[in-house]
């Protein structure tokens, strides 16, 4: 039966594909029969992934170095009591013998039980633990599949291209997907500028979030349209609804493909306003789009994501190399590295740390200046990099001054221990701050007297603005970058900025929405950092762009606080 979902779509155009569902709990588990006198041999597998994830623990804790936060052995430990508890470790024996199921069906079956446990719990620090046994048992489903990583593979057979399905999925769980080819993703849960829509983003396939109830209602190999702009999912198309798509779907690409005549256009208005068209990144292999579309600048390196899908810490050297080797490839232009930004919905594996309200949390520099060693560790890094092209530091989520003057001290320190070591870095190396708290927006002269260079971060400035979780679905309606509040804020940062003398970028989500860009460009913003697939469509927006007339508009939106109205003016602005 066809019938249509709406949510919101993070990321244009339309894909066609097979439904590919992703199961509950984050892991895959295929489900099949085995025949009664297989299932002893199951049983064994399954004991043998066990005996391999013990293993695994055992020399991660023999292997923790000495500097190591005092709660990663203590993490270990937990993980390995849970591993030999007998719920988690002989229970799903049961399962096999009477469902007469593979290990990896048992396995789910026994680790959804044990978390509807959880869900009842009232203790917040034994409900905390919940985050531990889905990590334990991933560990052993990965065992079970005799390699890392949970992100299923599409089937490479597969007529259309596989759409995955899922409740929900962490920025590290997209930021797999640069590896493998699916069409499209779809979520349950998410915000526009959760984490995890913001890889995706990168990722330039449509795709959507906040549908509330798709992982119920698609079934498994299910045909589906997804129009990524709409944020609307056909499920089952009639042949006529499918015929009008994929003639859209071909005009997208003509599109996009008349975009590409703009790559090497100077970005100004008609009246001669130059812009810079910086892009954002994720990993170092992300290089290859920014220079395929133009970018002259890397505006944000998202260095956290060099963190995540791992057991260990990438430690200097590797970080060393991914820096250079971004710089090198930039070739003189600037590769603005945000020290890392991890916590809230970007944990490692195994993190510890769970808080109440995480968004509000240990988090980004907070975080950093808490284990200054491994901190400095990434600043010596940065700065070794900066010897070889136009590196900047950039410091994500300050607050006060307190945190600005430790992390330059910090920086000073690194530098006077590489020049003892004689190890040549850039001695002129800019700082600069991201401001994505309303404190840190009104109160700019602690940033503007400290710091080379300013970035907004929107994502998060319009979360703490509007206290609206950017993750959260409930109220993703909610979410508004056009709220008068957020409005004044950002007018106030570049002008303030202006005055300092301070440049000013804006990196967040509004930077790479070209609905947004006249608006940004009357408000005074000439750095733009976005997913550098979004920027030939900005470009495109500027060089139509009059910055005279498009002044004197906003000043009118300025003064509207209906929403209706300041929506109705913005269609106006961009006519
Ligand atoms: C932001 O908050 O706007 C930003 C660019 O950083 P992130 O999305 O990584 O929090
Ligand atoms: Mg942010």
């Amino acid at each position: 039966m066809s019938f249509t979902m709406h949510g919101i779509g993070v990321s244009g155009g339309i894909a066609i594909g097979r439904a590919h569902l992703l199961s509950h709990t984050r892991l895959e588990a295929a489900h099949y029969a085995v025949p009664q006198h297989e299932l002893a041999e199951e049983s064994a597998r399954f004991d043998a992934a066990i005996e391999t994830v013990r293993s695994e623990l055992g020399a991660l804790r023999a292997e923790i170095p000495p500097n190591a936060p005092a709660e990663f052995e203590a993490f270990i430990n937990l993980h390995l009591m849970i591993l030999n508890d007998s719920t988690l470790s002989k229970a799903p024996h049961g399962i096999i013998e009477t469902e007469k199921c593979n290990a990896e069906w048992a396995l789910k079956i026994q680790t959804d039980a044990l978390l509807a446990q959880f869900d009842e719990i009232e203790d917040s620090y034994l409900r905390e633990r919940r985050a531990d046994v889905i990590q334990v048992s991933e560990r052993i489903m990965k065992a079970l599949a005799g390699h890392p990583g949970h992100v299923p593979r599409p089937a490479a057979d597969s007529a259309h291209s596989a759409i995955l399905v899922a409740h929900d999925l962490s920025p590290a769980d997209v930021v797999q997907f640069k590896h493998h080819q699916f069409a499209s993703f779809l979520t349950d849960l998410g915000g526009a500028t959760s984490h995890t829509a913001v890889v995706a983003r990168s990722l330039n396939i449509p795709s959507i979030v906040a549908l509330h109830h798709a992982r119920q209602l698609i079934r498994e190999d299910e045909l589906l349209i997804v129009d990524g702009t709409q944020g609307v999912v056909v499920v089952d198309p009639d042949p006529m609804v499918l015929g009008e798509y994929e003639l859209r779907q071909q005009q997208w690409g003509i599109e996009r493909n008349r975009l590409k005549r703009l790559k090497h256009t100077r970005p100004a208005t008609l009246d001669g306003v130059e812009v810079e068209l910086h892009a954002n990144i994720e990993l170092p292999e992300d290089i290859a789009e920014v220079k395929e579309y133009g970018a002259t600048g890397i505006g944000l390196f998202r260095s956290e994501f060099l963190y995540l899908n791992r057991d260990d810490l990438p430690d200097e050297d590797e970080q060393f190399e991914a820096y250079r080797n971004v710089a090198q490839e930039m070739d003189g232009m600037p590769v603005t590295i945000r020290t890392y930004d991890l916590g809230a919905d970007k944990e490692e594996n195994g993190a510890a740390r769970s808080a109440a309200n995480p968004a509000l949390g240990l988090r980004a520099i907070r975080l950093c200046l808490t284990e200054p060693h491994r901190f400095k560790i990434q600043l010596r890094a940065m700065l070794r990099a900066s010897h070889y092209g136009n590196v900047r530091i950039l410091i994500p989520m300050l607050m006060n001054a307190g945190e600005i003057s430790q992390t330059l001290h910090l920086i000073a320190q690194v530098k006077r221990e590489l020049d003892a070591e004689g190890i040549p870095y850039d001695p002129g190396i800019k700082v600069g701050g991201m401001i994505e708290i309303p404190a840190a927006a009104l109160a700019l002269g602690l940033f503007t007297r400290k710091l080379d260079f300013l970035s907004i971060g929107t994502n998060d400035l319009i979360q703490y603005t509007l206290a609206v979780d950017r993750t959260d679905d409930t109220v993703s309606h909610l979410y508004d970058p056009l709220h008068p509040a957020v409005l004044k804020l950002i007018v106030h940062i570049i002008r303030t900025a202006g005055r300092a003398k301070t440049p000013v970028a804006l990196c967040g989500e509004m930077a790479g929405d070209a609905s947004l860009t006249r608006l940004l460009l009357a408000l005074g913003l000439r750095q733009y950092s976005m997913h550098p697939s979004h920027l030939l469509e900005v470009k495109q927006q500027i060089l139509k762009s009059s910055l005279r007339e498009a002044r004197a508009y906003v000043q009118r939106m300025l003064r509207t606080e209906d929403p209706v109205r300041l929506r109705a003016m913005l269609g106006r602005l961009n006519a």
